[in-house]
């Protein structure tokens, strides 16, 4: 019930009318009885800076930002988590006495929904297919998880050669390769982990996969599409025809959600109210 002392919390993006985070929060805020409602904000890029002065002063608890801001939003928050510095990426703001500290809960958030599938990462071979935002989080969090090798595959090479230069300098012992998809051919041996982190093949283009090759999905051992709708994807498909294990990106979005959930209300969340969210996620792709 709202009342006097209901909270808020909010999603600040543009567009935010397909989101599935009101469904994990709302949800989690009832199963722990705390009194706060979790909203879509639909901010014009114009006027970013006033929803987060605007937000302090109507003393919003938190909000979680999506596309296109978690990198523009950074010059208007009082203070930053490192992760979230060293990625120079924000997902999650938490209220403090101040104004808002940024995090991201992006990466940590893919990194407990591998955990959870059984996916390691340290000493494989990794191949990151993208180079947009979340391409370069998932880059970070390979080379943070020792990876042995990563490769950056994308379309605008320079986008993957920027990564590429980035995680070197951060990373001194790490080693990063950006590649064309034409150059994929020349990846040897097999037991690879590939990480999906394009756009091509999500809703309502089903069909669309970023390789159609066999002999890619011959060398992996797992397969991640970071696209959590559909359920499966194309890229999922070719992979599972191969004997490949492949995963979507739903478990990514409920621990990105969780972790930004137990910052607001500093709690723990339990596996069995986890489970509980991702059945309710799932039915309402
Ligand atoms: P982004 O910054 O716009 O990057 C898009 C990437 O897709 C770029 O590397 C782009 O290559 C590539 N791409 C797009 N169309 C292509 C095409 N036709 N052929 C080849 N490459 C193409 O997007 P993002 O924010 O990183 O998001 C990427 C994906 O992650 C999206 O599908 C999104 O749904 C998913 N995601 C999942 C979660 C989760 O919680 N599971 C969270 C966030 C995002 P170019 O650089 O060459 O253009």
């Amino acid at each position: 019930m709202i009342n006097g002392k209901t909270r808020i919390c909010g999603l600040i993006g543009n567009p935010v009318e397909h989101t599935l985070s009101p469904v994990i929060h709302n949800l989690l805020a009832e199963k722990y009885s705390q009194n706060l409602v979790y909203v879509p904000f639909l901010v014009e890029d114009a006027f970013l800076e006033q929803a987060i002065s605007g937000a302090k002063a109507l003393n919003v608890l938190g909000c979680n930002v999506t596309v296109p801001y978690k990198s523009n939003v950074i010059p208007w928050l009082k203070e930053l988590d490192p992760l979230a510095k060293k990625i120079g990426a924000v997902n999650t703001l938490v209220l403090t006495k101040d104004g808002y500290k940024g995090y991201n809960t992006d990466m940590p958030g893919l990194l407990r929904a591998m955990k959870s599938d059984g996916v390691a990462v340290t000493g494989k071979e990794v191949i990151i297919l993208g180079a947009g935002g979340v391409a370069r989080a998932v880059a970070y969090l390979m080379a943070q998880e020792q990876a042995k090798k990563i490769w950056v595959v994308n379309r605008t090479i320079e986008k993957a050669k920027e990564i590429e230069k980035e995680i070197k300098e951060q990373y001194l012992h790490c080693e990063i390769e950006a590649i064309t998809y034409d150059n994929l051919t020349c990846l040897e041996g097999n037991g690879y982990l590939a990480i999906q982190a394009t756009s091509v093949g999500l809703y309502p283009n089903d069909d669309e996969v970023i390789v159609e090759a066999k002999s890619f999905y011959q060398k992996l051992e797992v397969a991640y599409d970071l696209i959590f709708n559909p359920k499966e994807t194309m890229f999922m498909k070719l992979a599972k025809k191969e004997g490949v294990r492949a995963y979507n990106g739903l478990k990514m979005l409920l621990y990105q959600g969780i972790i930004a959930y137990e910052l607001w209300t500093k709690t723990t969340v339990c596996e069995t109210i986890i489970d509980e969210v991702y059945m309710r996620l799932r039915e309402e792709i």
